[in-house]
């Protein structure tokens, strides 16, 4: 079994069963976002149930965070190591790609928003950076 998958694991709180390990792999062997159809497709079986609820509770977690990149499906990308359960530290931009819809998180940008007006209440905030990405650029 891959280690670096049973360290997240471990490091996170979550008990470690053979669908999640699987799913964190994915994510560890694919350095971007994944919706649920994603990683349906790169896992030698489906059951969108249980995949669902893995995406869930590393959500909860604070395993993987959920990015919306404005293609209409959700996406979800690994946390840093600091990410803890109910406290996402990794507000970050994203890249999405236009060409071939892949998402990428810019872990190392800061979002810094100022005056923001006393009478709003912020409660969640994105920043979707659109263009393309290496494999898409030089090809036309
Ligand atoms: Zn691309
Ligand atoms: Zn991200």
């Amino acid at each position: 079994m891959n280690k670096e998958v049973l360290r997240i694991l471990e490091n996170k709180k979550v008990k470690a069963t053979a669908v999640r390990e699987l799913v964190l792999e994915v994510f560890l062997n694919n350095r971007f976002a994944h919706s649920l159809s994603d990683i349906e497709d790169k896992l030698p079986w489906s059951d969108r149930v249980s995949i669902y609820r893995t995406l869930k509770t590393f959500e909860e977690k604070g395993v993987i965070h959920q990015i919306n990149d404005g293609s209409g499906s959700s996406k979800y990308g690994l946390c840093e190591h600091k990410c803890q359960a109910t406290k996402h530290l990794d507000i970050h931009p994203h890249f999405h790609c236009n060409k071939c819809g892949k998402t990428i998180c810019l872990e190392k940008q800061e979002i810094n928003i100022q005056n923001i007006p006393d009478e709003l209440r912020i409660v969640d905030y994105s920043l979707i950076l659109n263009g393309l990405c290496s494999g898409c650029k030089d090809c036309n």
